[in-house]
């Protein structure tokens, strides 16, 4: 059978699921609604899938953040140790350049909706332009994206000032001489609060949880490389080394004012940020309890504390969403999410995910080893186990890291744990029979 396959998105992952498909001479072609490669890391100031900040710096280290494929010290061997959107941007449009994929790419142009007729043939609905056109492929690969569609928080009553989502922050300025509360623990969270902080006439951050703040850097290297250093150790083990490590660095959260930590490092998302604290300690970001309830432009916080402020700004995460899919096809909004290695579903054996997973760690790394583990199966090297069902129940029944119960939590994994289950099951694929590369002259046409 003759393989043609839809890829959904030309973001970290979508790019990544593309090369691997034309290294192993698998006609694909990806459709993006950007004009460009980058996904999220286009940085923007318009309304649009992009949600970085002005000043966002990936949080994790360039060696522990690069394709095998494709490494920092290849691109620009210079790239800081933790770089800025800017040079991630680049670096994703290099890769798309180096392995020639542009040609292999729709931009502009969006998938509305996808229909599994059978085991061997979808048909995609696109738009361009107001153009509307449907085409069958044999395989689609869903690399949409999930960090693009906000969550709110629900609280009683109504805030009458100016209250917006962490994806619409673009940069401080705008919030110069305002009193500024962002609600949230998390990267956002943080990173929103300390960039207010430099500008607006006050700062509070909202916590609804005690949550774990690691540094950027431990001993002078940054901290994830020093925690690869463990990575051998079960991951209870780790998680309390972890502990450990960060309650001798930062001491009791008393002395910051912030609620103290209830579970275990890894129960919730870890937050790595340098400057919280210190923004913290120099009286530049309060910290507040859970908000009650809202009153016009006043928060009422759970411990009967009211101040009034002129921005709201939500940093509460994103809905995993696929809104191309029928609800009664695929819904994983409010999870759980079984599919294998969090890219096979049981019963579906054309449909792919690749990067639909939230590691302690970078998502491109992994998202590059489920690619090259989908071409094996689409070549036929490589063959799914006959249990797939039981293993996809596993991953929802036996996560990495025991969650709190939040829609945040649904798709975590450990990043050293995903990628040796990856390379594991790489290395059963047989010997590679190394099909000509679909040329920049073959692209699949529309
Ligand atoms: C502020 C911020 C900081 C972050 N920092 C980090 C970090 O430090 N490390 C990290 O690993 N991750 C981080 N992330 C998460 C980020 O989403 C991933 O790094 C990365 O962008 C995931 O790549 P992706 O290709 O899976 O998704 P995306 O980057 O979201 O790309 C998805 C692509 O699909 C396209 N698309 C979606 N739906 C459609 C459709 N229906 N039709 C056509 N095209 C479509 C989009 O236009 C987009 O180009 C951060 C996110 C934010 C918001």
């Amino acid at each position: 059978m003759q393989l043609k396959v839809a890829v959904i998105g030309a973001g970290p992952s979508g790019i990544t699921a593309l090369k691997n498909l034309l290294d192993q001479g698998i006609s694909a072609l990806a459709f993006d609604r950007n004009e460009e490669v980058g996904g999220n890391w286009i940085y923007s100031e318009d309304e649009s899938h992009s949600s970085v900040f002005e000043t966002t710096h990936i949080i994790s280290s360039k060696t522990l953040s690069q394709y095998e494929d494709f490494t920092f010290d290849e691109f620009d061997p210079e790239a800081a140790d933790y770089p800025s959107h800017d040079t991630l941007r680049r670096y994703f449009q290099a890769y798309a350049a180096k392995f020639n994929l542009y040609p292999h790419i729709q931009f502009g142009t969006l998938v509305e909706h996808c229909k599994r007729i059978d085991a061997q043939s979808w048909e995609i609905t696109t738009s361009k332009n107001g153009l509307e056109t449907t085409e069958t492929f044999t395989h689609l690969v869903v690399s949409n994206g999930h960090h693009w569609k906000p969550r709110y928080p629900d609280y009683p009553g109504t805030f009458t000032g100016e209250f917006l989502h962490s994806h619409n922050f673009k940069k401080a300025e705008p919030f110069a001489g305002k009193r500024v509360l962002v609600i949230g623990g998390g990267n956002s969270a943080c990173d929103v609060a300390v960039e207010t902080s430099r500008v607006s006439k006050s700062t509070a951050i909202s916590w609804r949880r005690g949550y774990w703040i690691a540094p950027k850097f431990f001993f002078g290297k940054p901290s994830d490389k020093v925690a690869e250093g463990t990575k051998w150790l079960p991951v209870k083990v780790r998680s309390f080394f972890n502990e450990l490590l960060l309650k001798f660095f930062w001491g009791d959260y008393k002395n910051y004012g912030l609620r103290p930590i209830q579970e275990p490092f890894g129960a919730t998302h870890p937050t790595i940020n340098d400057e919280l604290m210190h923004k913290i300690r120099h009286g530049k970001v309060k910290p507040r309890m859970d908000i009650s309830r809202f009153e016009d432009r006043q928060v009422i916080f759970e411990d009967g504390k009211t101040e009034e402020y002129d921005t709201v700004i939500a940093c509460t995460g994103y809905w995993l969403s696929h809104p191309f899919f029928d609800k009664d096809f695929i819904d994983y909004s409010s999870g759980p999410v079984p599919l294998y290695l969090k890219m096979f579903h049981s019963a579906y054996q054309n449909l792919y995910f690749i990067g639909m997973f939230q590691p302690l760690g970078c998502i491109w790394p992994g998202a590059e080893l489920q690619s090259k583990l989908m071409a094996q199966e689409l070549i036929g090297n490589w063959k799914r186990p006959e249990n797939i069902q039981e293993l996809c129940e596993k991953e929802v029944t036996h996560p990495h890291y025991q969650q709190v119960n939040s829609p945040r939590h649904t798709i975590t994994v450990d990043y050293h744990l995903f990628v040796k289950a990856l390379k594991r099951e790489l290395s059963k694929a047989s010997v590679t029979k190394k099909s000509p590369r679909v040329s920049q002259s073959e692209p699949v046409s529309t």
